[in-house]
């Protein structure tokens, strides 16, 4: 099942309660791709860097299967760059700087070889470039899912519009459903948004885990309580690539197979706020996802008998 994923591949540098970080690698593609890469073959990027961009990270994505063939370098010219501040309580950060670089004129281009894409994962990045990316497949991939933010809420809401209407599933989190519905119930947010084009929402909550919305049906997956979180840094990114890797993966667009999807999501986050960056999303071993799977499932696995009423 072929699975194209669009988004940054970027250097970030992170401050955290726990420390601080120089240029390391980021970037929402960059999660959404190492996530899905666990569960697909052949990943397709859609993405551009610089020449400052080390081959090193190239070759890791080759290592993993990734394909970069739609990753353009741009010669002569700087990656994104992004540079956060984590709150004390890890769940709030503030951005300290980007630097658009080479996003500044950013034109995705699919190659012919990504043509036969049946999944199609658009990473946090401009509306109107989101769009341009659906309407470059030649044909509608079986499901397309969306990640956003706020910040193009505030800026670009006609054309996060336009490009909402295109797709089956947009993942966004408590503040930015309410931004985009004017509810502050969730689930009055969820019926909204669902008005608005996507079959199935997704409402991410970080440590308080996710909520799935379809038709009238919601289910809740819950974020694993973990003793440390060290760095919050794209987990936002690791949830969607975790959750179209699985569906990518099994062909199951089924609501049930939705609710396995936002699982694996979850335990695939879970990873990546244990180190700083990529560093512990790079290198699991399937034996690691597996147990991490069996700790959601023990989490909220309980038998309970309904007492029988006292006459
Ligand atoms: P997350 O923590 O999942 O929200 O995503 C963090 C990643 O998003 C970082 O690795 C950044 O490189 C990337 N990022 C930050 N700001 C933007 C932006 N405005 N557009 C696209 N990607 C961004």
């Amino acid at each position: 099942m072929s699975l194209v994923n669009v988004g940054t591949v970027a250097f970030d540098a992170i401050e955290t309660p726990f420390g601080k970080t120089d240029k390391i690698i980021g970037g929402a593609c960059t999660y959404i791709s190492l996530a899905a890469s666990y569960f697909t073959k052949q990943a397709k990027i859609v993405s551009v860097v610089g020449e400052d961009f080390p081959q090193e990270t190239l070759d890791m994505f080759k290592a993993k299967d990734i394909i970069t063939e739609g990753l353009q370098v741009k010669q002569g010219e700087k990656t994104f760059f992004w540079s956060g501040k984590y709150h004390n309580d890890m769940n709030s950060r503030d951005t300290i700087d980007t630097q658009l670089n080479v996003l500044e004129n950013f034109d995705p281009v699919i190659p012919d070889s990504y043509q036969d894409c049946e999944y199609l994962m658009l990473g946090n990045l401009t509306p109107s470039l989101q769009l341009k990316v659906i309407e470059s497949m030649e044909v509608r991939p079986k499901l397309i899912v969306l990640d956003t933010m706020n910040f193009w809420m505030e800026i670009a809401m006609p054309d996060l519009k336009k490009v909402i209407k295109e797709i089956g599933v947009l993942t966004i989190n408590d503040e930015e459903a309410r931004l985009l519905s004017g509810e502050y119930s969730l689930r009055k947010a969820a019926r909204k948004i669902l008005e608005m084009g996507p079959t199935t929402l997704i409402i991410k909550k970080g440590e308080h885990g996710a909520l799935l919305f379809g038709g009238d049906k919601v289910f809740y997956a819950p974020a694993l309580p973990l003793e440390e979180v060290f760095d919050p840094t794209g987990a936002g990114d690791t949830f969607p690539g975790g959750f179209i890797g699985h569906l990518a993966s099994t062909g199951d667009l089924s609501w049930e197979n939705m609710k396995n999807a936002i699982i694996m999501g979850s335990a695939m986050a879970s990873f990546t706020v244990e180190k700083f960056g990529i560093e512990r999303l790079r290198d699991l071993s399937m034996e690691e996802i597996a147990d991490r799977i069996n700790e959601f499932a023990e989490l909220t696995n309980f038998s309970l008998e309904f007492p029988s009423k006292v006459k």
